[in-house]
């Protein structure tokens, strides 16, 4: 497949073709076998930590208080995961709050989605140090290798520097790492190769030393997380979670901040409720 794309390139909609594809093959395999998925790839832990993650921008105080308290005191999430920079003024006042509704205990994570530029991100990291943010996610954009690099020897001790979710191609990921751009790799089954593609990044992280977090659809990541030694926890992302239990029979559930693979389940687990799904068809 990989192969086949050459010449319209390796990224964007080709990766995510060739993912979904790989995806559907490793679930088909499972489901042959009548096993589960995590049964293919190798258990090494049963459950998997989530961090809930929210706190969009365009959030009232009140909604996003209400969303994190929710993810901390009734999901019993440990981190939380908001976004900023769409108005770096105001960041240090939304941090604020996001700190006082999920209390002293839980981890507070931030998100830029690359909106600043160096002496932005770093100044708003310093700022944010003081509600003792200790994630700081695409402060300036993940193509700028130099400046990820920079931030990262910049950033408080006390604060992690997380990329991946732009890395679609075999070299993106090897590319973070031997620029020295990351402390946490974030890997999405849904971009980069499928389950074959995040058992290579497993392997990377394993041989670099650093921590995993799988970026986006829970659902789909839930085996091949446990199966990667290195993954410290999984984004239950509030639009996919919807999303996800909209439309499938068998999704995970959040309990005690984690989720838990049905290894009675051939497969994934899942089941596409096509009925629901009918009235979004084009
Ligand atoms: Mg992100």
């Amino acid at each position: 497949m990989q192969r086949s794309v050459r010449n319209i390139g390796h990224s964007g909609a080709a990766a995510t073709a060739i993912s979904a594809i790989d995806c559907a093959l490793w679930n088909v395999k499972a489901r042959l076998l009548d096993i589960p998925l995590v049964g293919l790839l190798g258990l090494v832990r049963d459950r998997v930590p989530l961090y809930g993650s929210g706190g969009f921008t365009t959030y009232t105080d009140d909604t996003m208080r209400s969303q994190l308290s929710h993810w901390v005191y009734e999901d019993g999430c440990r981190w939380v995961k908001i976004k900023v920079g769409s108005d770096p003024a105001r960041d240090p006042h939304r941090v604020h709050v996001a700190r006082e509704a999920i209390g002293e205990d839980a981890g507070l994570f931030v998100d830029a989605n690359g909106a600043l530029d160096f002496k932005q991100a770093l100044n708003l990291a310093q700022l944010l140090a003081e509600d003792r943010v200790t994630w700081f996610e695409e402060p300036v954009s993940s193509d700028d290798l130099i400046g990820l690099a920079s931030l990262r020897n910049a950033l408080p001790a006390c604060m992690k520097l997380a990329v991946g979710e732009y890395s679609y191609t075999p070299d993106d990921f090897p590319m973070l790492l031997t620029s020295k751009a990351v402390d946490i790799l974030q890997a999405d089954v849904t971009r980069f190769g499928g389950i074959t593609g995040f058992l290579r990044v497993a392997a990377l992280c394993d041989a670099f030393h650093r921590p995993l977090s799988a970026h986006y659809a829970p659902a789909m990541h839930l085996h091949v997380a446990c199966a990667a030694p290195r993954l410290r926890h999984q984004e239950w992302f509030h639009d996919h979670v919807r999303i996800e239990q909209m439309l499938f029979n068998g999704v995970p559930q959040a309990v005690d901040g984690c989720i838990v693979p049905d290894l009675s389940r051939p497969g994934r687990g899942l089941d596409f409720r096509y009925a629901d799904a009918q009235r979004y068809a084009i």
